[in-house]
């Protein structure tokens, strides 16, 4: 494969969904106009490189990665030095063809394949624009459609070639549009050493697990599965295994699938850099296509000479390490056994000591249920061999977190007293994800309450929508992947199929213009806001894919410290601004030292 950008072939916008956010009012130039990146499928293709110095050799270097045959086009001055010793060597085992010639046009029509009547297929001119040649050539390749490059010269190219990082299948491509290549190449450099080792083996090997998935499963792909755009989940992704039973039978055929396209999204990067071919048996293993896995029954009654250990239920916050508190910061630093769920982002994982073993739920769509047991199970045989387990939950433990279930369950298998169960609190997405976003959810004259909710109820059943009131702000957590049923039950009567419409005749239903904002991966270095009203929102996760985990607050609190803009259906806003300007160094270091 190789890597190019077809330079200003599309004007783009800074998100694809504001093109048609702001179809309506006048066109957008944008700032910047961006290339297409692409991957190119070159096996068996010809390339022409026309010179021999040092680059024509790196674009034969780099034709062949890509599965290319390189012609060398120049003549040969009889000097033994001519070609690059590298080049050289190339040409004599035979893997680059040298045409020792001056350039004339016919070649582009004669040296190519025979399958596409002898037009080569792609040309990179390596003397630069100072050549003559170079600008005559470009206008040749373009008049017939060749795809041309030249060295240096932006104007006389249809494609550039990226600042590519190469491991295994895994490829990254960086440029700046002409803005300079070694600041491209700088920057592929610092995104490729951040990359943990051994992720090209660990493409491969997931790459293997979804294929023999899929040929087990027979799993349709989902929408989005098979290209790598960059827009996101679609929006089917978090969708739930559905209540009907012929729906049922239909999605346990995508139960691996998704638990695969699961473990993507959220296993730290880390973890799947060390994916073994023991975990490609799990997974293989693991979620049969006929029914639901067995679920694992609570481990036998403890010896009384053991002491138990201690569970602790601790929230992680939101994402960003340093809106852990001190409690559940000491408490990572010392559990012996950490059960984390997926949603806790990788940064946290990342302050887990290397000697404590981790189980990360596996928790998706349809397998809530059986992924909370096993996580009971496995903590509670642990408290029975007097470990000290962590259970870190996402944002705080008893807003949504099952954190009550939990306490419930030791309780009631002889975990209890004292010290034996512990909860800590941490900073919830509901009302810190709104404060990342500039919404003041409870702004005096605007909003004078704020209502949590979530957007799915028990197996998946949509839960009573809470009625309008102007000065209520409301966060619905876990609603995204329904966003469109939601937005009718808000704004609409409902539908009931008993008739029964008592609800519809006292509920008073939410403005269609009611500001709104979709927060997504709040605190997190991808955190990204939508800001929109009730009307847009649904159409707007629609075009702008999803980022799970994301919320939805709604409310003329969201328009108080940010107004919408003029003319545009939704605004999105990319990036977290961070704490780390705020804390300096003192934050999570001075944390660490505090809890050392
Ligand atoms: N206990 C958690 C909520 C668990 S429910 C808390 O207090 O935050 C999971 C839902 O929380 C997700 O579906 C999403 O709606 C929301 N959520 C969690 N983390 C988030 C984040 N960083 N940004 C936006 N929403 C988030």
């Amino acid at each position: 494969m190789a890597d190019i950008a077809a330079p200003n072939s599309l004007p783009a916008t800074t998100s694809p969904g504001q093109a048609a956010a702001a179809a309506a009012a006048a066109p957008q130039q944008p700032e910047y106009p961006t290339s297409l990146l692409a991957g190119l499928n070159c096996i068996g293709n010809t390339h022409l490189i026309i010179g021999c110095n040092p680059l024509a050799a790196a674009r034969c270097t780099q034709s062949l990665a890509a599965g290319a045959h390189p012609i060398l086009l120049a003549p040969d001055n009889g000097e033994a030095d001519q070609l690059h010793y590298a080049l050289r060597s190339k040409v004599d085992d035979g893997s680059v063809r040298w045409e020792k010639k001056i350039f004339e046009d016919d070649d582009l029509f004669k040296l190519g394949r025979e399958e596409v009547g002898g037009v080569v297929d792609a040309v990179f001119v390596t003397s630069g624009c100072r050549d003559p040649i170079a600008s005559h050539i470009s206008q040749l390749c373009r008049r017939n459609r060749i795809p041309v490059n030249v060295v240096d010269s932006p104007s006389l190219c249809t494609f550039t070639l990226l600042s590519t990082h190469t491991d295994g299948p895994l490829q990254i491509g960086v440029t700046t549009n002409g803005r300079g290549c070694k600041l491209a190449s700088r920057i592929r450099r610092e995104i490729s050493s951040a990359l943990p080792q051994n992720l090209g083996d660990a493409c491969a090997r997931l790459g293997e697990i979804r294929r023999r998935v899929q040929e087990a499963d027979g799993a349709v792909l989902q929408e989005g599965d098979d290209t790598e755009e960059s827009v996101g989940q679609g929006a089917a992704f978090n969708k739930l295994v559905g209540v009907k039973k012929e729906e049922e039978r239909e999605e346990l055929k995508t139960r691996r699938m998704r638990w695969l396209a699961q473990v993507c999204e959220y296993w730290p990067l880390k973890r799947l850099a060390s994916v073994a071919d023991s975990d490609v048996e799990t997974i293989l293993n693991t979620y049969p296509t006929t029914s639901t896995a067995p679920s694992p029954s609570p481990p036998a009654s403890p010896s009384s000479s053991t002491p138990l250990g201690r569970i602790i239920l601790a929230g992680s916050g939101p994402g960003h390490p340093s809106l852990l508190t001190l409690a559940t910061h000491s408490a990572i630093q010392t559990a012996d056994l950490i059960l984390a769920d997926k949603l806790v982002p990788a940064p946290i994982l990342d302050l887990i000591p290397r000697r404590t073993p981790v189980q990360i739920a596996r928790k998706f769509p349809g397998n809530a249920d059986a992924a909370q047991e096993e996580l009971h199970v496995t903590a509670l045989a642990a408290v029975r061999e007097g470990k000290t387990v962590l259970r870190l939950k996402q944002g705080d433990p008893y807003v949504y977190g099952r954190g009550g279930e939990e306490v419930k369950y030791f309780w009631e298998n002889g975990v209890r007293g004292e010290d034996r169960v512990v909860v800590l609190p941490g900073v919830t997405s509901a009302l810190s994800a709104p404060l990342f976003a500039e919404i003041t959810a409870t702004q005096r004259d605007v909003a004078d309450q704020v209502l949590i909710c979530t957007g799915t109820g028990k197996k998946g059943k949509a839960p009573t929508p809470p009625e309008f009131v102007a000065s209520r702000t409301v966060v619905f957590l876990m609603a995204l992947h329904r966003i469109t049923g939601l937005i009718q039950e808000l704004t609409q009567p409902l539908e009931t199929e008993d008739g029964d419409n008592n609800n519809n005749l006292t509920r008073k239903l939410w403005p269609l213009d009611t500001p709104c904002a979709v927060i997504e991966r709040a605190s997190c270095p991808d955190q990204r806001v939508i800001r929109t009203t009730l009307g847009r929102v649904a159409e707007a996760i629609e075009t702008e894919g999803s980022r799970p985990p994301g919320l939805l607050v709604v409310g003329r609190a969201c328009e108080v410290l940010r107004q919408a803009e003029e003319g545009k259906a939704w605004v999105v806003e990319e990036g977290f601004r961070g704490l780390d300007g705020v804390l300096g160094r003192v934050g999570l270091e001075e944390a660490k030292a505090v809890c050392a």
